[in-house]
């Protein structure tokens, strides 16, 4: 998911909503806006659908006045599915004896299962099959005279992956968990003399409203900000060392993103560099699977001397595959949203470059295309790993059966999508890609890459009490 908060512009709705367009790649099932106005009070507008179709009509836009607003972009991990229950739908909103507070939330929280079960019994009314509820119902129950002490105390008992952007009547608020799994940034927006503050889950999103980045939220920090006193740093949790997400590098954001202060874009062209050095071949044409895999086709190019071209050609109009949510939508997907460029194909060896292989459904199509143009040889190098592992963290990766790494080694898959070769980049070749020379550090690895390695930094204690093996 995507979130994003601006505090102290007029109509602060108005660039939340251009915030969360530009954070739309990380969900696209649906958006919610909360805005605070010192007459009007909270309001909020939560649609199924992409944000330049819901939150750019001057109808939905006009009822969420004021200086104070955060926003959601959604992509069902946990709860409803897909676009069939709008209570799903973030920011969420409670109301309190010192005043209202919205959250919206990025992540997965892995002991949900339990805290909910704990709340109900004790009198919490649930309005949302979300985890990302019960933060709301944990802050109501706790004791605490404000609402920044309030949120401390919730997501002390909360587990998993959160970054958080929340708000209440005058403050704006943002938080990582302990391990900073999902990204945080903080910006400011406007002249010097009237200035506000932004908090995005991505960089790209402060360029489009001219934001300036400040800096990123720390993994465990908590920041309170106010016109007043401006930025508060607090440190809820116990310190640990970071694990953030390596699969944000290599497909999450958006490549005009900075992470940990590095180019998005210069981490998976140099994914590119490493496969090319790792897993060389000879071919004659260098093709990326668009858009995911457009860098590290452009590193593996660069670094082979083979031609790079555009031999698969994305119709512009199609959201990413993977993010709509059933199998059915998925398969049709392929097709509807590549085509290949047949002139340029014919004859020739390609070397196809994608992101990553999940179920393989993706990458079979594709090679079905290729050799239907023409190809004489098509050979598949991924930016990333074998995917043997679910993630429990915020990204929709399938049950681990239907994962084709989990069951297949990689000569196995080779054959079953039907290609001439197939590589993987090594997880040490990732990391030397974003920015470790000296590779994974495997007795305290740098990175969180259970997806790849099944080394969990947070046990999954609702998916263990399902049945998940470790
Ligand atoms: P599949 O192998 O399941 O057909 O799909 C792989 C494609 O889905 C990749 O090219 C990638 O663009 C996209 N994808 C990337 N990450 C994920 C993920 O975590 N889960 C799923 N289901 N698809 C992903
Ligand atoms: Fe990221 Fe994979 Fe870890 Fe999930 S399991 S947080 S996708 S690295
Ligand atoms: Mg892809």
């Amino acid at each position: 998911c995507g979130i994003f908060g601006v505090l102290g512009v007029q109509d602060a709705a108005n660039f939340v909503a251009l915030g969360l367009h530009a954070l739309q790649h990380r969900g696209q099932e649906a958006g919610g806006i909360v805005s605070h106005d010192p007459e009007q009070g909270f309001n909020s507008a939560r649609r199924f659908g992409y944000v330049r179709d819901n939150f750019t009509s001057t109808d939905i836009m006009e009822t969420l006045p004021g200086p104070l607003a955060i926003g959601h972009v959604r992509y069902s991990t946990a709860g409803s599915k897909g676009q069939t229950a709008i209570r799903d739908v973030q920011p969420f909103f409670g109301e309190f004896s010192m005043g209202g507070a919205a959250i919206a939330h990025n992540g997965n929280i892995t002991n949900a299962n339990a805290l909910r079960r704990e709340l109900i019994e004790r009198g919490s009314i649930f309005q949302s099959s979300s985890d990302s509820e019960c933060i709301i119902h944990l802050m109501a129950r706790s004791l605490q005279r404000d609402i920044p002490a309030r949120m401390e105390d919730a997501l002390r008992r909360v587990e998993g992956a959160f970054s958080v952007v929340a708000m209440t009547r005058t403050k704006l608020i943002g938080v990582r968990d302990a391990l900073g799994v999902r990204p945080l940034v903080l910006g400011r927006i406007g002249p010097e003399e009237n200035s506000g503050w932004v908090l995005s889950s991505e960089t790209c999103a402060l360029d489009i409203i001219g934001a300036e980045f400040v800096r990123e939220i720390e993994p465990g920090e908590m920041v309170v900000i106010s016109q007043e006193t401006g930025v508060e740093s607090r440190r809820p949790f116990r310190q640990k060392k970071p694990r953030f997400c390596i699969f944000e590098q290599v497909y999450f954001s958006r490549p005009d993103s900075i992470l940990g202060g590095r180019s998005v874009y210069e981490t998976r062209r140099q994914i590119g560099v490493e496969l090319a050095r790792e897993a060389p071949v000879e071919a004659d044409l260098v093709c990326p699977v668009p858009d995911s895999g457009t860098p590290a086709a452009i590193g593996f190019a660069h670094e082979s001397g083979i031609p790079y071209g555009m031999g698969i050609i994305r119709n512009q109009y199609m959201g990413r595959t993977f993010i709509e949510p059933t199998e059915q939508i998925r398969n049709m997907g392929v097709r509807l949203k590549l085509n290949v460029n047949r002139a340029l194909i014919r004859g020739k060896r390609v070397i196809l470059v994608d992101d990553s292989v999940v179920r393989g459904t993706t990458s079979r199509k594709i090679k079905e295309m290729i050799l239907d143009a023409g190809a004489a040889e098509v050979h598949f190098r991924i930016a990333s790993p074998p995917t043997a592992w679910p993630c429990f963290y915020g990204v929709d990766t399938p049950q681990r059966e239907k994962l084709l790494a989990a069951t297949m080694s990689e000569d196995e898959m080779r054959d079953f999508l039907g290609v001439d070769s197939l590589k993987f980049i090594s997880l040490d070749g990732l990391y030397r890609a974003a920015g470790e020379a000296g590779g994974r550090n495997n007795s305290c690895p740098q990175y969180c890459d259970a997806c790849f390695s099944g080394e969990y930094p947070v046990e999954p204690a609702d998916m263990i009490e399902k049945g998940f093996k470790l």
